[in-house]
């Protein structure tokens, strides 16, 4: 197989082994003569793979007894909506903190007051805002953990008065966290714990059956609580893949330890960049910066050079490193499964991209 490195911001980059097991239950599961995608939902080999899966995130993330881990389908994007459906009653506070937030923002408008109550739009979103003043009469205060697209993250916790609910999509599995902060938090499994097709949400069960308005069954939290997320046909690929890369998250020995690969990763990049070039310099405010997602651009007196350097980097086998339109630039995204060597090989491409002028 050629050999690339993928920055890709998601989908993306998987752990080769979950892909190559995953591969394997397309052809033969479990010896069974079926495909993973022949099989009955509820047979005794998917019920197992579910509940594993159910198991790895408690496991994996010290889940606390009192929620649930579900996995539905409709993406990150329907969670916008499906949580005020089921937690807004009057008033939701939410921090605007890139293009995210501002979808959700737009939808829990439908169900009731939103008070933006932090934003960093003045200066697209290069940093993470100041989460002050949370409203007590607001039902839950949300918040968007690390911005994809901007390259900011969250760093240090918040107390809050009220439920917090967190998207993860793209740090979920990244590093430990608390999650009993949190009333809710959900994503797309897409950025960092398998493929697209499911989105998962760990929810507080005491939460919920608190608002007035009748909710659709299918959007409804309890339905996939009482039926341990197989109310309708799960999207059974989806949930292997991902059982199958949380698998290799705990054979890596867990969060603490993909956490200070993690960190390893960024601080390589981001190293090159704040102590080393003259040519790159990294967007996000230094206080705000992911290690997810890198973003960076080329300084002004080189901007031009942005386009022959895409193409010499996508010639030395970097995949997915050219920026969101909203940034511009350059995107690496550094997730889990990005191996050391694959950012060492980005800081060495840079290196000697830069030699040249
Ligand atoms: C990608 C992303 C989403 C959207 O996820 P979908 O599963 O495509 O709906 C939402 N929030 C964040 C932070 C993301 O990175």
């Amino acid at each position: 197989m050629k050999q690339v490195y993928n920055f890709n911001a998601g989908p993306c980059i998987l752990p080769r082994v979950a892909v190559e097991k995953t591969a394997q239950a397309l052809l033969d599961l479990n010896g069974s003569g079926m495909s993973l995608i022949e099989i009955s939902h509820r047979s005794k080999d998917f019920e197992a793979i579910n509940s594993e899966c159910i198991a790895l995130w408690k496991e994996l993330l010290s889940i606390p007894d009192g929620y649930h881990v579900l996995f539905l389908g409709g993406g990150a994007s329907l969670q916008f909506c499906m949580l005020p459906y089921n937690l807004l009653g009057a008033k939701a506070a939410y921090v605007e903190s890139g293009s995210w937030a501002k979808k959700a923002i737009k939808e829990a408008k439908l169900f009731g007051e939103v008070a933006v109550i932090a934003s960093s739009s003045d200066k697209n979103y290069s940093y993470y805002p100041a989460i002050a003043d949370i409203p007590r009469d607001a039902d839950y205060l949300h918040i968007t953990t690390n911005n994809t697209i901007y390259g900011t993250e969250l760093h240090g916790s918040i107390d809050s008065p009220v439920p917090l609910v967190a998207d993860m999509s793209s740090d979920i599995m990244s590093r430990p966290i608390d999650v009993s902060k949190y009333g809710v938090i959900y994503g797309g499994a897409q950025k960092n714990v398998g493929p697209a097709g499911v989105a998962f949400v760990i929810v507080k069960e005491a939460l919920l059956g608190k608002v007035k308005r009748a909710i659709p069954t299918m959007l409804d939290y309890r339905t996939h609580i009482a039926e341990k997320s197989l109310f309708n046909t799960p999207p059974v690929f989806a949930v292997y893949a991902m059982c199958e890369t949380l698998k290799w998250i705990k054979a890596q020995g867990g969060l603490q330890a993909i956490a200070a690969l993690n960190r390893k990763k960024a601080d390589t990049l981001y190293g090159y960049l704040d102590n080393e070039s003259k040519m790159f310099v990294g967007t996000a405010d230094k206080a705000s910066r992911s290690l997810m997602n890198i973003c960076f651009v080329m300084t002004e007196q080189y901007k031009d050079k942005e386009e022959e350097f895409l193409n010499v980097a996508k010639a030395a086998g970097m995949v997915g490193i050219k920026g969101h339109r909203s940034v511009g630039g350059f995107r690496a995204s550094t997730y889990n499964a990005l191996p050391l060597s694959g950012v060492q090989a980005l800081v060495e491409c840079m290196r000697e991209f830069e030699k040249k002028f």
